[in-house]
């Protein structure tokens, strides 16, 4: 039975010096577990406020453009599906923000918070309204010289903005459009959310055995 692990007389290595697993602080007397990993009490109690403890703005920066970079493909999949579909209800409202707030998510490292939910609300608002701008042109092409494209994409930033309230000019489909942005909003909005903090501790280390 020599596979068998002897728990009781399991040997740690003296002197091994015990750095934090989330910021690579050596530990002083004690220390705490974060979601299972060796942390130094900086960033356990960062983890408990949902933010990394020296990591944080970068962690919101690359959560930033990530979510930027997933704005900008949801608002293109959104306009290449309704035109494509010619599809009356935006349901693909629910995927942009569910993909808005997985690449935030991916971009912190797992980190999220009031901040990074107010981002992943308003990108995900700017890539539905401002799909309609895409909308707008490709269904006014033969009317629009084709040099002029641009500037009438740029003029037209207004009213894609505002174009979730004003679709309301048709009730019916612009209150069922409206609902559905919101419920992607939702999705966006808890897909960033703190995560629950797992912290446990203070642990003392074990005295190293002489
Ligand atoms: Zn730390």
């Amino acid at each position: 039975m020599s596979d068998t692990p002897q728990f009781s007389t399991a040997e740690y290595p003296p002197q091994q010096i015990e750095r934090c697993g989330l910021c690579g602080t050596p530990l002083a007397s004690e220390y705490y577990r974060v979601h299972g990993r060796t942390a130094c009490a900086g960033c356990a109690s960062a983890a408990q406020n949902g933010q990394a403890n020296g990591q944080k703005n970068t962690a919101f920066t690359r959560a930033l453009l990530f979510g930027i970079g997933a704005a900008a493909v949801g608002l293109v999949g959104y306009a290449a599906f309704t035109i494509a579909t010619s599809f009356y209800i935006g349901y693909v409202a629910l995927g942009v923000g569910y993909i808005v707030a997985r690449a935030m998510k991916f971009g912190s490292g797992g980190f999220g918070g009031r901040p990074f939910q107010i981002v992943a609300v308003i990108l995900t608002y700017l890539a539905i309204a401002l799909a309609e701008i895409p909308i707008a042109l490709w269904e006014f092409r033969t009317r629009i010289p084709a040099g002029r494209m641009l500037v009438v994409g740029i003029r037209l930033l207004p009213v894609g903005l505002t174009s979730p309230i004003r679709e309301m000019r048709d009730p019916i489909h612009g209150l069922i459009n409206l609902v559905i942005l919101f419920v992607g909003l939702r999705i966006a909005w808890r897909g960033t959310a703190a995560p629950s903090a797992n912290v446990e501790g203070p642990f003392r280390p074990k005295p190293a055995a002489s």
